[in-house]
């Protein structure tokens, strides 16, 4: 696994010798940085170049922070057994909300301090023209399949879930959908391992941290795990707030058989504690 970083370094005035000696080595490695007022940013370096240990050595006494996206290759996925899914959302740039079209909840489990989550009453109703060719997609915070991808899930019997009945209310074709309800929830990730941002958190319902690197499992979490899990923690904020979804590796090979296309799959790290040391 490969580790793609961006860089974000706010510096003063009085750090203009160590910028001329960051850019001057980022242009000779032939490296974009974007340069602001207080500001640059190193969009793309890879965390196992000596450039980068090299940047690091030269930054260390400025404030910055990182992010990441990480590679694997095809070897490293295979031999995962669980993955963080995400599925596409194709409601991404609308301020589509199913509330508007008649769905009901009530506030039985809303967090009293940040007023989060509610509990649907009803079925979902709402015009699904958006699903396209997609077989699964978030509607945050629900998840949505075809009737296709139903069938393959009850067929191969892949424990962990149920489904939900959706009324799509779209004027022309209307699509044979359901929500995926996910019933089963892991134990605690290893918060020691996994990183995570948390500005806008709420430490009653551990609702809005953001996720800074893989998700880390102690072994023991898994025991009870199913083909669909819900993790106990939620990440994101505003309308992309929910728990992450956790699926084996037979959900995984199974999906890819199908030709059911989720945006991506990233490999849990399970850490066995009995083997440390
Ligand atoms: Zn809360």
């Amino acid at each position: 696994m490969r580790r793609k970083k961006r860089i974000d370094i706010n510096y003063k005035e009085k750090d203009e010798l160590i910028l001329r000696n960051l850019k001057s080595a980022l242009s000779l490695n032939h490296v974009n940085f974007k340069d602001f007022p207080d500001l640059l940013i190193i969009p793309q370096l890879y965390s196992d170049t000596k450039l980068y240990e090299d940047i690091l050595t030269l930054i260390r006494n400025l404030e910055f922070k990182q992010f990441e996206v990480r590679e694997y290759t095809s070897g490293e996925l295979n031999k995962s057994s669980y993955f963080d899914a995400v599925f596409y959302y194709p409601w991404e740039h609308d301020d589509y909300d199913p509330k508007e079209n008649r769905t009901l909840y009530d506030n039985r489990n809303r967090c009293p301090v940040c007023g989060r989550v509610e509990y649907q009453l009803t079925e979902l109703l709402l015009n699904a023209t958006k699903m396209a060719k997609h077989h699964i997609v978030y509607n945050y915070p629900d998840i949505l399949v075809t009737s296709f991808t139903k069938e393959i899930i009850e067929d191969q019997q892949l424990t962990g879930c149920s489904f939900r009945k959706v009324t799509d209310c779209s004027k022309h074709e209307k699509k044979d959908i359901y929500q995926l309800i996910i019933n089963n929830y892991l134990d605690k990730m290893d918060m020691e391992k996994t990183a995570t941002d948390k500005h806008q958190y709420c430490e009653k319902c551990l609702r809005g941290a953001v996720l800074r690197s893989e998700i880390f499992y102690d072994i023991d979490s898994l025991k009870n795990a199913t083909d669909f899990n819900y993790s106990k923690e939620y990440f994101g904020f505003g309308v992309y707030c929910s728990p992450r979804v956790i699926v084996s590796s037979k959900v995984r090979n199974i999906f890819k058989e199908k030709g059911i296309r989720v945006q991506s799959y990233k490999p849990i790290t399970i850490v066995n504690y009995c083997n440390e040391e």
